[in-house]
Order: C-alpha cells, then structure tokens, then sequence
C-alpha cells in the first residue's frame, strides 16, 4: 500500500481528484507542483494512515517508517538540504488536511527539525541569529503545547520576564541574545513539566509532531466543527509534511493570503493581504493589520500601508500571473496562501474559495461569460441553500442610524442583537431565545459555538482573511471586522467607542456590506433581485422542466411568490384564512352550530369573505393556476378554549353560552390529527363544501367580468382515503359550478383533483384517478401516516434519532425517499396508468427542499410547491435536477 505521496518541482505523485485520500490541502500541493507552480516539496501521509491509526488503537502501518524515510530523502534531494545537518538544515512544516476545510480546528507544527546545532546553522545561513532563535524559541513553544501537551501559560510567563529583563514591551525588541536564553529557559520549564528532556533529535520531533496531528482529529474543537458541518469522523485527516520557507527572515520576504476574485461581492479584483517579515499564521491570527495586495484596494480602504503592488512590484506581477493560472486550472476562486522567502515567490496553498452567497452567484454568472465555464456548470456548482441567504433584507438606507464605529465589510447583510462577549454567552442567550451581537477582539476556532448561535459577530482587529471573517462568510453570518476604533473590555463585559459605552445585554446592529457599526435595531428592507441573482434564476428556467408553484393564502404571500417566480398557487389553505381577527367567530359558529339552519347562517358570512380573498388571489395570479384546498381544519384549533372566547361566539350566535360549552365539550378529540379532518369535514356537512366551491368560482366570475384573465380553478380535496369520498364531494363542487355559471351567465374550466396524504390513497391512487383530475401529494401527512410519527410532537426525540443515525435526516424536512418516496412512486404509476398524463404535484413542506425536489423530478412529478421564500431555491435545484 502507498502510505506516502510526494510533490514538489514540477512533479508529484497525487493531483487534485484524491482528496479523499490526500485531504484537500494534500490533493492541491500535489496538483500545484504538477503543473510547474513553485511549491516547496514536501510529501503527505494519507487519511488511509489515519483512519488505520484510530482502527489499530493509535499505532502506524508497518511499512510506514521505510516509506516516510524515502520521501524524506526526495525533499532533501529537491530542496538540497539535509534534515538535521548542522550547515545546511531542512527545516520543516507539519499540518493537518482533511477532506473539507476545517480552518484551525487541528493541529499544525512549524520550524520543526531546529536543535542546538540546526538553529547554529540556520543563524548562519540567514545572516540573522535573531532570526534563528525566535524561530526556535517559536518551534519549542509550539511544539510543547501541541506534541508535549503543556500548558501554553507557562511559556508566556518566561516570556514576560524576559521582557522585563530587557526593560522592553514588545516581543520583537527582545534581542538575539535574549531568545537565546529563552529558549534554555523554555527547555528547562519542559522537563519540569513532563519530566523528561525537549526531543533535539529531528526524526523523533518529525513522529511526535506526525502523531499530534493525527490525534488532534479526535479534539472537542474538531469533533464540534465536524458536527456541524456534517463531516463524517471515518473520513479522518492526511498530514502535510513540507520543506519550510521563511516570510520573516526580514525586509525582502512576506507571507499572504489572497483570493483570485473578491470574496465578498464576487468582483473579478485579486483581493488579499500580507504582511512584510511575518509568518504565515500571523496574517490569519488577526494581531498586526495586514496590507493590501492592490494599489486599487488600498485605495478603497483608505489604508495608509503601501500594497504589495508597490512595496514588490515584480512579485506581485509574478503573482498575478499565478492567479490567471490558477482560475484557468480549477475553473473556480482560489483561496492562495503565498510567501516570500528573500524575495523568491511559494506557493503555499490553493483551495476553493469561500465566498459569500452574493459572491457565489456573481462568479459563477462572470466565469460562465468569459467562457471559463459554461452555463449549467455556473448552474450546477451554486448550493440552493445559498439563495436563500440572499432572500434575507439589508439595512434600510433611508433609516436614521447613529454609527459609532467602522470596520471591515467582511461578510454582508444586516444582523442586530444584544451584545455579548463570549461565544458560551452568546450560546446560552440564543439557547433562551434572544438575538445576540458576538464581539470579540478577535475569534479563534474555539469560538465557533458562539458564531453560529450569534445573529452576526464584530471584531476589533484583524482583516477580510481573518478567522471571523472567513468563518462567518462560510455560515452566512453578517460580519464586521477589524473594527479598531472600538476597545473592548471582557473583564467590565462591555465596550466604548470614544465617549459611547455600551454594556452586555445592549443592542447593536452592523451592517456587514459597509462595515457600518450602529447603535441601538436598525429597520431593514427586502433584498434587491436583481443582477446576478435575476441572471441564475433565468438560467435555471431555461434548464428545468418541474414547474415551481406557491403555497399562499394572503394577497401579501401571492405577491411575494409572484415576484420570486411562482408560477402558480399549488395549495391554498382555505382555513388560514380564517385564523385572524373577527373571522375566527364566523369559523368556530359554523364548526359549532348545532343544526344546519344555524350553520347555514355562519356559512353566508363566511362566503363572502371567501370569495373576497379568493377573488384578490386570482387577481393577483393573472392567470396562473390556483389550487383552492377545500377545508381542513385540525378541528381544535377552532374550538374556543377559553369562557371568554365561548362568551364571544355565544354572542355571535346569540345561543345561550351552556349550548356553546356542550358542543365545544362533544366537540374535543382525542387524536385530532387523525380525527374529524379534511374531507371528513365536508362529508358530514357538505354544506361547507358547496359554500367553498360557490365561493371560487364566483370569484372566478368575478375575476373575469372585472375584464381579468379566468383563472383555472382547481378545487383540491383533503385527506382522502377513498374513492367514495371524493365522488360524493366532487359530485358536490360540480353541481355548484353547474349553478354560479348559470348564475353567472358564462362558462369557466375549472378541475377536481385530491391530495395524496394517507398510504390507502396512495395504493388506491389507480382508483381515485378515475375520479380525481389531479394529485397533489401531502408529503407533511403522508410522511405523518407512513412513519406514523405525530408532526406535532416528533421534534421532541427526532434530534436524538439523528444523533444515533437512525435516521438521516428529519424526515419532515427532507422527504424519505425509501419509504414516503416508494408510495408516492407507486401512487403515481398507478394514477398515470388510469388517467394518461394526469397532473401531479406536490404541496408539502419538501416541495422546498432541494433533495427532496430530485426527487420529485425522478418520479415525474409535473410541479413542486413550496412556501414564497422557497420559489428561487426550488427553481434553481428543479434545475439542477434537470441537468
Ligand atoms: C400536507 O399534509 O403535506 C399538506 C400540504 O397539508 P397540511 O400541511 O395543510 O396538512
Ligand atoms: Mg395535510
């Protein structure tokens, strides 16, 4: 077995397709090096080694050493130095790479293979002993807390004191000699704590580092982020190991970050920052304030610090170069990490860019014009869930706002919350139900918990690459970073802005597009759909056959679903539309009315709301199809509770409030779910039933006598188990068509057709086709009825089921194709068999979900409906099922 895997100079052993086996950093090392791009060499331990680390109770396959020890001897031979040689050292880097990016959430070893004599060689070579011993100093004091578990304060303590030996503040005062000294005291501080002697051989440090990372897999920090982001723990990390080059051996070397295309707003700008004289993580960590790459950008910014641009003009050229080969390579954004080591330019790193959902559209919009990529692969590569992060409002430009700070937009949208100053708070404040505000001075991984249970997070230092900034890109969290001006102080738990002080618990709003920090809830306004956003969306209508329709039963839902691109209504809840205000009296005197004269009389009022509402919904539909659902109350939502509301339909009825209690006592269920629901309702009052028809199609009339387009109305019955039930309400809904249009004076089409919910109407589908001529499958109760699993009440342990992987997903969120999706495949089969081409749909919740909405594309459904949020999500994903 092939355990090991070189790269470096023009050549390698792995590319870009094995990141399952190399990770993702290993897999692009070796696809970077194969296509000429300068990579220090280095050769990477796969995540079949780890996976086997973890199976045979943490111990290596034995072919490993051999294998480790010549492609030690490759980089050696490519780099021209020699591990652990007291003239020319080989100095190198350890770090993890999982198959998914997991941004700092393990383990990483720098400077590793310095000694005694290395570091000797290191001063030597570099001309700068300074150089050597804070790189040695650095390599001890991370090599302790990672390989050697010890606590990182005692290193800061030592450090301190050296500080004040000197009589100095900073770190990069302390000189040569100083570091010297503490590194001894360092090594003198690891033997008291671990009882043994800092490792000086550089095989033993190379396996104790090699081994730390593997076990950092298994960290609480790595096992919460693989939580939640759905990382399987089988998939175990590779480990890195690679020639070390120098951004901090002075003036003519840099380390940075960059991405190949703006990662906020999708802009086609190389967009990064670096730092002159630093190593690599200090650009992330967020401690000085990096530089702009660009002149343009550092204009923008209104920073002050040259750009790369104009402190290394011939290295940024070079680097530009390396951006149009990348993006030309990956047909993507790259994420790049560079150094520059004496002014010689390595690649450190490329990946796909994280972007935000803005971003995502408008690059995948551009890079399908330039012709980098075409139409359905823009289409393909855009995650629905993304759309809807774009569906979400922004600060209202025309509201008053009292911005007290500005910081880095780093990731856009508006977010306000109380302000909190730790991620566990945020975490048990959002656990209570409040919206919280995360300021930090900065985050590191372990902060993640609080990111994603804050509204937004806003930091005081770092940059657009610093770790909020990525990490609240990749959740979709509004970020304002590197807001400088705003001290924090944990301990008095609150922060100042000048004269402006502003406690725990107070609200705050950022805006994330401008960086924007206000004081007190802004109001915000809906997102702007145009753009990128329009141009997708119109690709994604070319390409898909399922047509995307609404669920909507207020004129402001139609309008919403209109406007995202709902080409119809596929369910209106008819007893929605009774919830609110005064009409819920008129509903419960009708479901409470003791005979049918008393019914009749709520039933007249009622109609005429109907119709209203129904007429306003046709109105705005112009045309498209509209689903009117006859009535399904889950009855004790209707029935009044309290003696007031019992007092209040008394009234309205004028009966004596002894009747109402009565009926309301006959009226009580055990199960009401599976009681006296749906069409069940109209069987026993079919009144309801003919004053619900009367009610669409005279709105219909309406509709067209107003000069409109006639809608098709379609009249959906509920819950229908048997064919009889749906012949005797159909037979109902057609003699009242039969009567308006006469009433009327003109002709309108209209269908019949049922839901699809219980598994006997699912089996009897070849059946109710003769009647029915439609279906819409009720996913919400067929799920219900199939798993027998009370929608009401399986939020309560269905968490517990997915932890324990029993299911996979919730399956009222995402449709359970094997079981759910094996009736509806049956029911559609036998529905078509009986009534050729018959229109079928779906209503239910999964109608907005993209697997689920595959799915529906697989079984050949003719639409999906979904709530008006959902429209732009299903069209895109209706899409990519189509392709
Ligand atoms: C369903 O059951 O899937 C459905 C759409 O109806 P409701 O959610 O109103 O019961
Ligand atoms: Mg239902």
């Amino acid at each position: 077995v092939q355990w090991v895997y070189n790269f470096g100079a023009g050549a390698a052993d792995g590319r870009a397709e094995m990141k399952n086996l190399l990770g993702g950093k290993g897999a692009n090392l070796a696809e970077m090096a194969s296509i000429g791009l300068p990579v220090p060499p280095g050769f990477t331990l796969t995540t079949e080694v780890c996976t086997r680390f973890y199976e045979d109770k943490c111990t290596y396959p034995t072919e490993l050493k051999g294998q480790v020890a010549k492609a030690l001897a490759r980089v050696e031979e490519r780099s021209g130095q020699k591990f652990g040689d007291a003239t020319n050292p080989l100095l190198l880097s350890v770090r993890s790479g999982a198959r998914a990016s997991m941004p700092g959430m393990m383990d990483t070893v720098l400077n590793l293979g310095l000694n005694d004599w290395t570091v000797a060689a290191l001063a030597k070579r570099s001309g700068d002993r300074r150089f050597a011993y804070d790189s040695y100093r650095r390599f001890v004091q991370m090599y302790s807390d990672v390989v050697l578990g010890i606590e990182l304060s005692h290193f800061e303590k030592l450090l301190e004191r050296a500080k004040q030996r000197r009589g100095v503040k900073q770190d990069h005062e302390l000189v040569a000699e100083d570091l010297e000294k503490l590194v001894m005291d360092y090594k003198a501080r690891v033997h008291v704590e671990i009882g043994m002697d800092f490792p000086e051989d550089p095989h033993e440090q190379l396996w104790g580092a090699v081994g730390a990372v593997f076990n950092s897999w298994m960290n609480q920090r790595a096992k919460t982020y693989r939580q939640l982001h759905d990382i399987p723990e089988s998939w175990g990390t590779a480990v890195n190991v690679q020639a070390m080059v120098f951004g901090n051996m002075g003036s003519d070397c840099a380390t940075g970050v960059a991405f190949t295309r703006n990662p906020s707003n999708g802009a086609n700008d190389f967009y990064g920052e670096f730092l002159v004289n630093a190593q690599g993580e200090d650009v992330v960590a967020g401690i000085r304030t990096p530089q702009e790459l660009t002149i343009k950008a550092r204009k923008s910014h209104g920073s002050d610090l040259p750009s790369l641009e104009e402190v290394m003009p011939n290295i940024f050229r070079e680097l530009c170069t390396m951006r149009q080969q990348l993006e030309t390579h990956y047909k993507d954004m790259q994420d790049i990490e560079f150094t520059i080591q004496q002014n010689k330019l390595y690649m450190l790193q490329t990946r796909t860019g994280k972007r935000t959902a803005h971003a995502a559209l408008q690059i995948a919009v551009d890079m399908a014009n330039e012709g980098l990529i075409s139409k359905s692969q823009a289409l393909m590569r855009l995650k629905p869930e993304l759309i809807d992060q774009l569906l979400h409002p922004t600060l209202d430009p025309k509201a008053k706002k009292q911005v007290i700070a500005k910081g880095l937009p780093a990731s856009p949208g508006a977010a306000a919350g109380k302000v909190v100053f730790s991620a566990d708070e945020a975490v048990r404040r959002a656990k209570d139900g409040e919206k919280v505000l995360l300021v930090r001075i900065e985050t590191s991984p372990d902060d993640i918990h609080g990111l994603h249970a804050a509204e937004g997070v806003l930091t005081t230092r770092g940059g657009m690459t610093s770790h909020a900034a990525v990490v609240a890109r990749g959740m979709g969290r509004p970020c304002v970073a590197g807001a400088g001006a705003v001290q924090v102080d944990y301990a008095a738990a609150r922060l100042s802005v000048g004269s402006v002080t502003v406690q725990e618990g107070q609200i705050l709003t950022i805006d994330g597009v401008t960086g924007e920090v206000i004081l007190g809830e802004v109001p915000t306004v809906p997102p702007q759909l145009s753009g990128a956003f329009g141009i997708i969306m119109a690709w994604a209508d070319e390409y898909r056959t399922l047509q995307v329709r609404a669920n909507a039963e207020t004129p402001n839902d139609a309008r919403q679903a209109k406007e995202f691109g709902a080409q119809g209504i596929g369910l209106v809840r008819t007893e929605h539309m009774f919830f609110d205000g005064g009409r819920i009296i008129a509903m419960r005197r009708m479901i409470l009315a003791a005979d049918e004269a008393d019914r009749k009389v709520a039933l007249e009022e009622l109609l005429t709301m109907q119709r209203e509402d129904i007429t306003e919904l046709f109105r705005i539909m112009d045309g498209r199809p509209v689903t009117v659902r006859l009535l399904d109350p889950p009855l004790h939502e209707f029935i009044p509770h309290t003696e007031a509301e019992m007092a209040q339909v008394a009234k309205a009825a004028g009966v004596p409030l002894n009747r109402v209690r009565r009926r309301a006592a006959e009226l009580q269920e055990a199960n009401p779910m599976l009681g006296h629901r749906g069409c069940r309702l109209a069987i026993t009052y079919p009144e309801i039933c003919e004053m619900q028809a009367r009610a669409i199609f005279e709105a219909a009339a309406a509709v067209g006598k107003a000069g409109g387009a006639v809608p098709v109305a379609e009249v959906m019955v509920p819950l229908v188990a048997t064919l009889q039930e749906l012949s005797i309400l159909k037979e109902v809904v057609e003699k009242t068509a039969a009567a308006v249009q006469k009433e009327q004076g003109m002709n309108f089409t209209y269908r019949v057709g049922t839901m699809i919910e219980l598994p006997r109407a699912c089996l009897q589908a070849g059946k109710l086709a003769e009647q029915a001529e439609f279906f819409s499958f009720g996913t919400n109760d067929l799920t219900q009825t199939t798993y027998g699993l009370s929608r009401d009440d399986a939020g309560a342990f269905l968490p517990e089921y997915k932890a324990k992987g029993i299911v996979e997903q919730d399956p009222f969120v995402s449709l359970d194709q094997e079981g759910v999706g094996e009736l509806i495949k049956v029911a559609v089969e036998r529905g078509r068999t009986a009534r050729d081409g018959m229109k079928m749909g779906i209503c239910g919740e999964h109608g907005g979900d993209p697997a689920s909405i595959e799915f529906c594309n697989k079984v050949g459904l003719d639409y999906v409906s979904c709530s008006p949020f959902r429209v732009p999500v299903a069209r895109l994903a209706a899409a990519q099922a189509a392709l």
